[in-house]
């Protein structure tokens, strides 16, 4: 791939999933020193860029590079009608950075179309990797991690769920990676019941709150899960791990 360095650069940045103590030195720098912010909230990505002033401005001023950045809005309803306006930025040469309201773009957040159209129109892309909340709970897991299936979110509809945890079964024994999906607290209850009904009472490991004050790694049975989070609160990613069915 051949880029166009007279077009502006498309940064993928990753913030903070709880702890603001998390952001990279490379990521204040690219936020400070662009011109434009894609952002899912805008109000909740401006409260960030004040915080990152307030507790790290000095980094940006040492560098020099405390601009003034725009922020445009771009959520999973915007992403198909914003991709062109930032495209026609970064053809003018504009750089732009994506983040989403928490952890790395494009991981169960908007803005696979805007990578994959800039890519076509020889837009440099750079990732500025940092935190996910998939990876952070399969580290502090306790499962393998040298194969690992993150599946974002289980699907809406109940017949997908049961196909997809039907299938989770069948897999070959010789590909048994660990399994992630991410989890609304509302449909913590729904998951762990079609788990159950479809693998049996199966242990799992549940992240809840990863960085944060309540920060919780639970490991138990599927059964003792829905005991547990009897009233759900905050954020969840569920592992297992078919091996141990
Ligand atoms: N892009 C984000 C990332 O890199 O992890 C994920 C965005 S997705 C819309 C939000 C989901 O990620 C939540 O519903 C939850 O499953 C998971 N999540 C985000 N932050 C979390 C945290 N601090 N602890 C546990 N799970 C978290």
């Amino acid at each position: 791939m051949r880029y166009n360095y007279c077009m502006g650069t498309l940064s993928i940045v990753s913030t903070p999933i709880g702890n603001l103590a998390d952001i990279t030195i490379r990521a204040i720098k690219t936020l400070f020193s662009v011109d434009i912010i894609a952002c899912e909230d805008t109000r909740r990505t401006g409260m960030l860029l004040q915080e990152l002033k307030k507790r790290y401005g000095s980094i940006a001023l040492h560098s020099n590079i405390l601009s003034t950045q725009k922020l445009v809005r771009f959520d999973d309803r915007q992403e198909q009608s914003q991709t062109p306006l930032l495209i026609e930025y970064l053809q003018q040469g504009k750089n732009v950075a994506l983040v989403s309201d928490a952890g790395t773009p494009l991981i169960s957040d908007p803005g696979y179309k805007l990578v994959s159209e800039a890519l076509k129109r020889g837009i440099q892309v750079v990732s500025i990797p940092g935190p996910t909340a998939a990876i952070a709970a399969l580290t502090s897991s306790g499962l393998p991690t040298n194969q690992f299936l993150f599946l974002g979110y289980p699907p809406e509809k109940e017949k997908h769920r049961f196909d997809l945890f039907q299938s989770l079964l069948t897999m070959k024994p010789s590909n048994h990676p660990t399994i992630i999906f991410y989890c609304a607290p509302h449909k913590l209850h729904q998951i762990l019941t079609d788990m159950q009904t479809v693998m049996g009472d199966i242990p799992i490991v549940i992240a809840r709150e990863l960085t944060k004050v309540h920060e919780e790694v639970w490991r138990g049975k599927s059964s003792e899960a829905l005991q547990k989070f009897e009233n759900p609160q905050g954020e969840f990613v569920i592992l297992l791990s078919i091996n141990s069915v």
